[in-house]
């Protein structure tokens, strides 16, 4: 679904990647892990084109997105967004935002956009929140509404920077389920995340970042029970 060859970026002088390589199989739960500052969430935004790639090539079904002119609009309906800050609109209602991008976006009738809405905000078990506004919710609450206005637009993959780190650790959990229910139910998803329990049950691959590359990947079971390379060692013995 996803093929990432020699991806680089760099801000200035700063070399942020230095050459990422993967492909990600439609169905696959990436989970990514690394020190702060080895270019975990570059690469995030680099997949969706949040960040414009200084070298290297991201396919995406298939289609180049470096090459030639892309529809990042159109891109990025198929590829929804999970912040580590929610992101949600402030001034606009639960259900509004999201139906906003399904009405923009995709054109669908208020009517239909606001089904799906109600749909899926049973599925998260947030029915009662719909008239809400993102301030009257939990930090848990609030991101599994993000979780479900990126559901809305039907995405291909999800992608997850972070999405439990600005949560008190009473939260962390329901917005864990709701993750862990999408993996189950084969959605392809990319996770940054600092939580190895979610990595070593519901990750089907373990992706270790440093200093913008990937330096090891492989079965989360097996790489957090023998780390080949020692900068994973010496990560994973701080975590662990
Ligand atoms: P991580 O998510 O692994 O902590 P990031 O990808 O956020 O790492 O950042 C890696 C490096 O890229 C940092 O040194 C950061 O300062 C730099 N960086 C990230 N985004 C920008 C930006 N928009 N402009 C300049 N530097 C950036
Ligand atoms: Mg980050």
């Amino acid at each position: 679904m996803i093929k990432v060859t020699d991806l680089k970026k760099s801000f200035g002088k700063n070399d942020v990647l230095t050459g990422v390589d993967i492909d990600i199989a439609k169905g696959e739960v990436v989970v990514v892990i690394g020190p702060s500052g080895s270019g975990k969430s570059t690469f995030l935004r680099c997949l969706n084109l949040l960040e414009q790639p200084t070298g290297g090539d991201i396919f995406f079904e298939g289609v180049s997105l470096t090459k030639g002119k892309q529809d990042i609009n159109k891109l990025r309906m198929h590829m929804g967004m999970v912040f580590q800050q929610f992101n949600l609109f402030p001034h606009m209602t639960v259900i509004d935002n999201i139906t906003l991008a399904p009405r923009k976006l995709k054109k669908m009738s208020a009517d239909e956009a606001e089904r799906i809405a109600t749909g899926l905000l049973k599925r998260i078990g947030l029915a009662d929140k719909a008239k809400s506004y993102p301030s009257q919710l939990s930090g848990g609450q609030k991101q599994r509404i993000a979780i479900a206005r990126a559901l809305a637009m039907a995405p291909a993959v999800l992608l997850f920077d972070e999405p439990t780190s600005a949560l008190d650790p009473e939260m962390v959990g329901e917005v864990l389920d709701v993750m862990k229910e999408l993996a189950a139910e084969g959605m392809t998803m990319v996770v940054v995340t600092h939580e190895m329990g979610f990595a070593r049950e519901v990750g089907t691959r373990l992706v270790f970042m440093d200093g913008g590359k990937i330096v090891e990947q492989g079965n989360p079971v097996d790489v957090f029970a023998n780390p080949q390379h020692p900068r994973t060692k010496e990560f994973l013995g701080k975590v662990l």
